[in-house]
């Protein structure tokens, strides 16, 4: 039998290791001994022959169980063959055995090869197999009919037909076939019983016996090959169970990972160690502009080519080497969008996860312009309350200054005129002072030299130099100093201010009564109290106490005077000095602010405030 090349291969790939390390071990030229043929194993040199029968692997599942059965199928097939050749030449040789007989047998040659082709064609050995349990039944049994041959040697072969069915077409097969052995000898031991003359009958009383031991034979060989194929086949499918449930649990595994993948909100794609694609999610599909199946395999630094993709292939090519994680933002011109991009190396390449920043950067780029636009602003700021400082207040001391002088000379309505000049002249003043003042605290720009003074001596001045004002609205303001020693490191000037803002507010809000200072000390700090009998402060109002241009009364009910920076300016002034106001009031009855410094120099203004 001549075997094509392709036949050769197909064996190789099917046939168990054993025989192919026998069938295909080179023998070296120069190595073989001269005189000696290498030795030809018969059994392996049967089974490739046999293998060549078999059909391709290509046919479905060809595993190592199909292959045996494969074997058994050809050999099978072969066995047939010669025997019906063998007593198909024997008959014709002898008289007794009509035609029929002969063409019978040789016919049972061709279904033999019809069978093998049968194999190749479906690449199972069922239906071949079926076919040839069928004929050799058929033959055997026409075989028998002409020479009631129960007794004839080639019957045997009845009893292997069940068990051959058992292997090639199904476990259960082998009780039919086997079923269908003794049925036949039972028909045989019927028609001899009802005394059928049989073509060529020899011998008789023994049909009982070949009917039961035909019969018995078939069925037991039929149950063995049940029991061996049926344990076989019932191991396969366990295995087939185990291995699907396996394969399920990695599907669902797939697909909880791309559930996962598909449900968050950053793109995702996963590359090679080739820098090709691999995975990617629908976010990075959307955000790449090119669908998975156009993407996958392909190679990532040709995606990003060309100098929009530069810093992209780079943090890849780093990461990928060094095999460290890499986060970086870049601007991905093609889009015209920013991306946050994390890049994590695993065993089998490179993760990336990126999400799109551009609202995010736009909004920064807005917070950077806003904040140059303030600088811009808060220098004009500047610009205007130094021009403010000049242009303003130059004047508005030559009209103080002149007004003071005409209320002096002139007499009546006119001197009167006069003074009211001066009085709002120097109202306007103060508010332009106050509002310069906090101009001056915001930039930082104030200058404060602390030096030893006696608090209780610079507060008496300053009571000294505000008593007229409040003779004028008729209260008493007197100074008390309850402790010997109240030397403090403050800047005189701001003392001042504080001081002066505290007493005058404390006159301008009380009617009744008067005002006391009282100058006290401790181990570490000088204090200041201011208390008067005036109007007092609501508790609504204390939170906003200190809040620039606020105050108590607003709108058409303001009864008092004032820009409502007094208090936020000394509050600052006092927390420069490295102390802090404390405030007690009770509405209708009176406010007490105690001002605290520290005895030494301030490292630093104080935030207790
Ligand atoms: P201004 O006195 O110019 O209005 P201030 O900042 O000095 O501004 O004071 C803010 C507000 O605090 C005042 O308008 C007033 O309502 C309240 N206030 C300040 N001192 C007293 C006080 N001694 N008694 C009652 N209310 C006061």
């Amino acid at each position: 039998m001549n075997r094509s090349p392709a036949t050769k291969d197909r064996i190789k790939v099917h046939r168990p290791s054993q025989h192919s390390a026998v069938s295909t071990a080179p023998v070296h030229p120069r190595l073989s001994r001269p005189g000696r043929r290498p030795k030809k194993p018969i059994i392996p040199t049967l089974l490739r022959f046999i293998d060549g029968f078999l059909p391709l692997p290509s046919y479905g599942t060809f595993d190592a169980e199909m292959h045996r059965r494969g074997r058994l199928l050809v050999a099978s097939c072969f066995g047939f063959f010669v025997i019906a050749l063998f007593f198909g030449i024997q008959m014709s040789q002898v008289d007794q055995y009509p035609l029929t007989s002969v063409l019978i047998m040789f016919s049972g040659c061709g279904l033999s090869i019809a069978n093998l082709i049968l194999f190749r064609w479906t690449g199972s050995t069922t239906a071949p197999g079926a076919l040839l349990c069928i004929e050799a039944l058929a033959i055997q049994s026409f075989q028998a009919f002409h020479d009631m041959g129960l007794n004839d040697p080639v019957l045997l072969w009845m009893l292997v037909i069940p068990w051959l069915a058992a292997f090639l077409v199904s476990p259960f097969s082998g009780f039919i076939f086997g079923g269908l052995v003794a049925l036949i000898a039972g028909a045989f031991f019927a028609l001899d019983l009802s005394g059928y003359v049989f073509p060529n009958f020899t011998e008789q009383a023994y049909s009982l016996f070949y009917f039961l031991e035909l019969s018995t034979l078939g069925l037991f060989l039929g149950f063995l090959g049940w029991l061996y194929e049926g344990q076989t086949l019932k191991n396969l499918r366990e295995a087939h169970h185990k291995l699907a449930i396996a394969h399920t649990d990695l599907q669902k595994s797939n697909r909880r990972t791309e559930q996962i993948l598909e449900s968050i909100t950053d793109g995702f794609f996963s590359l090679d160690h080739d820098g090709c694609f691999t995975d990617l999610n629908p976010q990075a599909e959307f955000f790449l502009e090119e669908p998975r199946s156009a993407l996958l395999g392909r190679d990532a630094r040709e995606y990003f080519s060309g100098d929009v993709g530069q810093e992209i292939r780079g943090r890849l090519r780093s990461a990928a080497k060094e095999r460290i994680p890499v986060d970086f933002e870049t601007f991905y011109e093609p889009l015209n969008r920013w991306f946050k991009v994390h890049v994590y190396p695993f065993a089998e390449g490179l993760s990336v996860y990126f999400n799109d920043i551009t609202e995010r950067k736009n909004y920064e780029r807005g917070l950077i312009e806003a904040k140059e636009e303030a600088e811009q602003l808060a220098q004009l700021k500047s610009t205007l309350l130094a021009n403010m400082s000049h242009e303003i207040r130059t004047p508005l001391t030559s009209i103080i200054g002149f007004a003071g002088i005409l209320a002096q000379e002139a007499t009546g309505n006119h001197q009167e005129f006069a003074s009211l000049i001066g009085q709002n002249g120097q109202r306007l003043m103060d508010t332009l002072n106050s509002v310069l003042d906090l101009a001056q605290l915001e930039r930082g720009a104030l200058q404060y030299n602390p030096i030893y003074v006696d608090v209780a001596d610079e507060t008496a001045q300053i009571v000294q130099l505000l008593k007229p004002l409040a003779d004028d609205r008729s209260l008493y303001l007197r100074t008390e100093c309850v402790t010997e020693d109240v030397m403090a490191a403050v800047d005189k000037s701001l003392l001042n201010r504080v001081l002066n803002n505290l007493i005058g507010n404390a006159i301008k809000f009380t009617n009744e009564g008067g005002i006391v200072v009282t100058v006290s000390g401790c181990e570490t700090r000088v204090s200041v109290a201011v208390s008067d009998t005036g109007i007092g402060i609501s508790k609504e109002f204390m939170p906003h106490l200190f809040d620039e241009f606020r105050q108590e009364s607003t709108g058409l009910a303001r009864a008092y005077e004032g820009s409502g920076l007094g208090l936020a300016i000394s509050r600052r002034l006092v927390q420069t000095m490295g102390g802090h106001i404390e405030v007690e009031s009770e509405k209708n009855v009176g406010a007490t602010f105690t001002v605290h410094f520290p005895r030494t120099v301030a490292a630093q203004p104080s935030e207790d405030d």
